[in-house]
């Protein structure tokens, strides 16, 4: 279970606490003058780092505040905690930065070959 430092309560449980997804997603600043790709990508497109990764988290069972979170999706760890409205602090993943990669799809679409690498085993966390 997750130890997560809230910046009003202080450590709680993991199970006090909501996941809000990626944190620094803007809202467009014209909404209207996007077609429904570059809409569809504010939506549902979401980064999905092996390595660091901003989130938000809220404290439900307790101050009901938002705020957001560095968390390492490899480790699981928390390196970084800060409110909502301050800027994203620079983290560096204890592992090194090799962990900082984008994880990278398998198959390249129109490759010789593409289909055996389909049927590898992908490691694809949850993200939380
Ligand atoms: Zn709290």
């Amino acid at each position: 279970m997750l130890i997560i430092d809230c910046p009003w309560c202080g450590p709680r449980q993991e199970i006090e606490f909501g996941y809000g997804g990626q944190a620094h997603v803007a809202y467009p600043e014209d909404p209207h003058a996007l077609d429904d790709a570059a809409w569809a990508e504010y939506l549902f497109y979401r980064d999905n780092p092996k390595g660091i990764y901003a989130e938000r988290w809220v404290h439900s069972v307790g101050c009901r505040r938002w705020f957001n979170a560095l968390r390492d999706t490899h480790t699981y760890d928390i390196v970084a905690i800060y409110r909502m409205g301050e800027p994203r602090p620079d983290a560096v993943s204890p592992h090194g930065p090799q962990d900082s990669e984008l994880v990278q799809s398998s198959v390249v679409p129109g490759t010789p070959g593409g289909a055996s690498e389909a049927a590898a085993p992908t490691t694809h966390g949850t993200g939380k």
